[in-house]
């Protein structure tokens, strides 16, 4: 029995397989050209042997289709589509709807279209992936998992904006949080980890890669996100501003400086990183650079490590200490010098890094002194495992409650 994820962007595609014991089997990542008619499959078995497929199609979903055929092909088992038991689906934004995974019906279908408007750049992929497999695979359920998910725990305190009230019932102007599947993850390992169950634990999670998000998590459930009602909000990013004054953004548009679509481009796509260097989004050419002494590449590494220890600080005094830090994702994962940066000052919050683990660390690793009171955890991101688990779950248990009572599409005007 095989267990397919897929992982939909707009012209990416990850695949996996794991098996009923959630160990990997194969993973891919299909990659094509904006018209969508030949691609290439990249894929590594659990040993990391490497192979590349040529990928042809015609028309929007069918490349993602294609992806999904050319992956089972290459298991090597004659009937491989008949050995999947279910597809899984990432699927960014839930809404208020989602509070956890759900088998894919057409009303599910329905509502993650209606949340497209929320999510342009990565609901819509996510549907054409989900549409793919059900042609590959008819008749195999799709459990959809959503990065909105982990939040729906948060209270109104932290959902809410300090706006009229109004805002939000009429209007559904709220903080939804986004990664969740990341977060989430990354709460069920470090309290394996730890050898600590996760309801004793006082977590920052900081899921640092092209997008960058970093939550509180008391209990095992998130209290605060940085991420809000769009993935805009919070810590720098590699293209995106995170969080700036909106009277700046007022100010744009009354003077007519900008207009809306050029005003959303711009903090979507010509800020953070890139923004501030002017050179690239991209974490590893903005460390290079700044030590080759490029004056702003420097700039642009001290602004994003200063705001993800103010908000390691602020996320500290929310949860009332700290029992562990947890770095995660690309930039998280792999740059120990970012890691150093930000641990420089938290000694106050009782986190000490030992300098010889950090440079030297492996994901999944324990960088923190000896003496450190809290640990600092270096992370491999893995949300296809989590999906995976979530699979597992799903088809132990396919009649646990998926989502709560009234889940007809809203008519009001929330998400
Ligand atoms: P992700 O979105 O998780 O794939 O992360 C992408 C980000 O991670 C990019 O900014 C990369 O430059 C950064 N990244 C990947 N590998 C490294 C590395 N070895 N050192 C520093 N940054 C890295």
């Amino acid at each position: 029995m095989s267990i397919l994820i897929l992982n939909a962007g707009s012209s990416t595609l990850k695949l996996a397989l794991y098996d009923r014991d959630c160990r990997l089997a194969l993973s891919g990542l299909a990659e094509w050209e904006a018209d969508r008619a030949a691609g290439a499959l990249r894929l590594s078995d659990a040993l990391g042997r490497a192979r590349s497929v040529a990928l042809e199609s015609a028309g929007p979903g069918e490349i993602a289709a294609e992806a999904i055929r050319a992956m089972l092909r290459e298991t090597g088992a004659e009937s491989a589509a008949s050995s999947v038991r279910i597809s899984v689906h990432r699927v960014v934004h839930g809404g208020e709807m989602f509070r956890n995974s759900v088998r894919i019906d057409d009303r599910v279908k329905t509502e993650i279209r209606r949340l497209c408007e929320l999510a342009p750049l990565h609901n819509p992929p996510a549907l054409l992936g989900i549409e793919a497999a059900e042609r590959v695979l008819p008749g195999v359920p799709g459990l959809a998992v959503f990065d909105t998910a982990f939040f729906a725990a948060l209270p109104p305190r932290a959902f809410l904006y300090p706006l009229p009230y109004s805002w939000y019932t009429e209007w559904g102007i709220r903080r939804f949080g986004f990664h969740g599947i990341s977060h989430a993850y990354c709460t069920e390992r470090a309290a394996a980890l730890l050898t600590r169950p996760a309801e004793d634990l006082r977590l920052v999670t900081c899921h640092l890669g092209n997008g960058c998000s970093a939550s509180a998590v008391r209990s095992g459930s998130p209290v605060a996100t940085t991420m809000g009602f769009t993935p805009l909000e919070g810590l720098m990013m590699g293209t995106r501003c995170g969080s700036v004054d909106p009277g700046i953004l007022l100010h744009l548009l009354e003077r007519g400086l900008l207009d809306p679509v050029r005003l959303d481009l711009a903090l979507n796509h010509h800020s953070g990183l890139l923004g501030v260097s002017g050179l690239s989004s991209d974490f590893r050419e903005i460390e290079s650079q700044a030590l080759a002494g490029h004056e702003r590449a420097r700039l642009a590494l001290e602004m994003f490590a200063d705001r993800v220890r103010a908000t390691v600080g602020a996320f500290a005094a929310t949860l009332g200490g700290l029992d562990a830090l947890i770095f995660t994702a690309g930039i998280g994962e792999h740059s120990a010098s970012l890691r150093a940066r930000v641990c420089e000052g938290l000694e106050c919050l009782g986190l000490r890094l030992d300098r010889d683990r950090n440079r030297a660390c492996q994901p999944d690793a324990d960088v923190a002194a000896d003496s450190s009171s809290g640990r600092i955890l270096v992370l491999h991101a893995r949300e296809d495992l989590h999906m995976a688990r979530e699979a597992v779950r799903y088809l132990t248990r396919p009649d646990a409650p998926q989502r709560p009572a009234g889940d007809a599409p809203r008519s009001d005007g929330r998400y």
